[in-house]
């Protein structure tokens, strides 16, 4: 595939990458890992990324630059203002706007606590889509993409088609790309006013569904172009048993709609550096990786055997992950000759469970109850197979970790898990793992009964297998390239004419300020100040 749609370097395009969570800053999942590097892969393409996400508390807010200037946001019938601090995605120049205003995001979580949701979240998230919008134009800094991600920011393709309309982002075209479906953005219909938007919006083609308001569907409704994070789950929620209920929207955008996996960052992740782990390991030398293996037993209290085979699972303990058919299928497993280590926090019902067994069971199981990266980490490196039976997943991060740390993922064929590991062909000794496809703990133990053989049986296929999977690039050079193809694609539907790099070239008539070479935003020095300032209005 060329890098552009017509074959050129989309040198000074403007992308504005709007996220509610952005790692290393505030992270509850896999979209905070996409924030945090997408936009770093898309600067060494030559775009212009920016991100703007919330000034939540536990970010080092003294560590930010503060703009001057109130930022005024249309939320109701009133105007709500925040201050905007400026920082930048760690080892990169990619700046991060942070909308700051106390009332809305310095709490003690992101969206609520573990129970319930925030009553406000509209209003919050309201703030951050306009208020994202509102910063370009102050800025005087007009993105050709504005890309959206999830409910919470599912306002910003609706504002751009909308308020937006013959205004100064009338140019943008929008992607909206969704991490989870089944995180929608459901409220009461009367709540509609907070966004600022008229009645005639409350309609079941833009923001009613079935007697509620939907964020999501209104994004579907008014995106330019739609996507998700793999090619299989882009399918799968196209079908009533994946599409929580949009599945006939998401049909009728089908046209639009794509799939793009995740990248790994492999500073974060790559098992020749990791600071995590006891022992250094490469696809050329697998000596450390029996180090890990032997050290992580030892943390985990297991006996330390080389000859046995370790698998691991880190996730959140929900049905999404099919933590039901493993708890289902456990008593079957351990009595395979074959150790287990869980690491994952959630349903209180699932943790006792695995609490118990692991208490029973200890010289074969053991059950790590918390979140603990390090543990992550070295689970990667030391286990030999790693289990994701999970019942939908939009893309997955754990088995691509796994691939590149050598440790075959046992997964259940679904979403991002099917696009990524090659299912083992036992006739030719290739693959980087094993996949099942129904979702029972009959499916589950057998095809670990497989894994467990042909750990046995065939050693040397696990060693090839092994090797092939280390292979795999699943680097965020790659997906920023798709989409990089993709924001080539929006601009041409927005603008009914395909992007030119702007150097050298005058606007076209009716179409917002010309792009600029890419630059970081100007940062100055205010007399009389120890903090560094720059301004919000250009
Ligand atoms: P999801 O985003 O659905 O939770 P992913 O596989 O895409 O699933 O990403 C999960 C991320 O969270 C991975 O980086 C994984 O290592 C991490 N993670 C999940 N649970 C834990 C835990 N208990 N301790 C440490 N890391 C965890």
């Amino acid at each position: 595939m060329s890098d552009t749609l017509d074959g050129r370097p989309a040198a000074g395009l403007k992308v504005l990458f709007v996220a509610s969570e952005c790692a290393p800053f505030a992270k509850t999942g896999g979209l905070a890992d996409v924030a945090g590097s997408l936009p770093k892969s898309l600067r060494l393409r030559g775009i212009d990324a920016r991100v703007v996400m919330p000034l939540y508390r536990g970010i080092a807010w003294d560590a930010l630059d503060v703009l001057d200037g109130a930022l005024s946001v249309p939320i109701g019938g009133g105007i709500s203002r925040g201050r905007v601090r400026l920082g930048h995605l760690p080892r990169s120049d990619a700046p991060v706007y942070f909308l700051e205003h106390h009332h809305y995001y310095d709490r003690e979580y992101l969206y609520g606590s573990p129970t319930d949701a925030y009553p406000d979240n509209l209003e919050r998230f309201t703030f951050l889509s306009r208020g994202a919008l509102q910063l370009c134009k102050a800025l005087g800094w007009h993105p050709d993409i504005v890309h959206a991600n999830d409910w919470q920011t599912a306002l910003v393709p609706v504002y751009v088609d909308t308020v937006e309309w013959a205004q100064a982002l009338h140019g943008a075209a929008t992607l909206y790309t969704i991490h989870n479906l089944a995180y929608q953005g459901v409220t009461d219909r009367g709540a509609l006013f907070l966004t600022g938007l008229g009645p005639e919006h409350d309609n079941s083609g833009e923001f009613e569904h079935f007697g509620t308001l939907n964020l999501t569907k209104a994004a579907l409704a008014h995106a330019t172009l739609v996507t998700t994070v793999s090619p299989t789950y882009a399918r799968e929620i196209q079908t009533p048993a994946y599409g929580y209920g949009l599945d006939g929207v998401l049909r009728s955008r089908a046209g639009d709609l794509f799939g793009i996996v995740n990248g790994i960052d492999r500073e974060e992740w790559n098992p020749a550096t990791d600071p995590h782990l006891p022992a250094r390991f490469a696809a050329s030398d697998l000596d450390g990786k029996a180090v890990c293996k032997a050290e992580l037993q030892k943390e985990a209290g297991l006996p330390v055997r080389e000859d046995v085979p370790l698998f691991g699972l880190v996730a959140r303990l929900v049905p999404q992950k099919g933590i039901d058919v493993l708890a289902h299928a456990l008593d079957r497993l351990l009595d395979l000759d074959l150790q287990l280590i869980l690491l994952g926090t959630g349903d209180p019902e699932a943790e006792s469970f695995f609490a118990q067994v692991s208490d029973e069971q200890g010289d074969r199981f053991r059950a790590w109850l918390e979140f603990n990266n390090g543990r992550a980490h070295r689970i990667e490196a030391g286990c030999d197979f790693f289990l994701m039976p999970s019942r939908f997943e939009p893309c997955g991060l754990n088995q691509l970790y796994s691939l590149a740390y050598g440790t075959l993922p046992i997964v259940r064929a679904t979403g991002g898990l099917a696009d990524t590991v090659r299912g083992y062909d036992e006739a030719r000794g290739r693959g980087t793992g094993f996949s099942f496809h129904d979702l029972t703990p009959g499916a589950l133990f057998d095809t670990v009964g497989w894994a467990v053989s042909t750990w046995y049986d065939r050693p040397q296929h696990v060693e090839s297998m092994r090797r092939e999977a280390m292979a795999e690039d699943f680097s965020w050079q790659h997906a920023a390239a798709e989409y990089e193809r993709l924001y080539l694609l929006a601009y041409e539907r927005r603008r009914k004419h395909p992007f030119a790099p702007t150097r050298g070239l005058s606007s076209t008539p009716g179409v917002p300020a010309p792009s600029r070479p890419v630059r970081p935003p100007a940062r100055q020095r205010t007399a009389g100040s120890a903090r560094k300032r720059g301004r919000l209005r250009a």
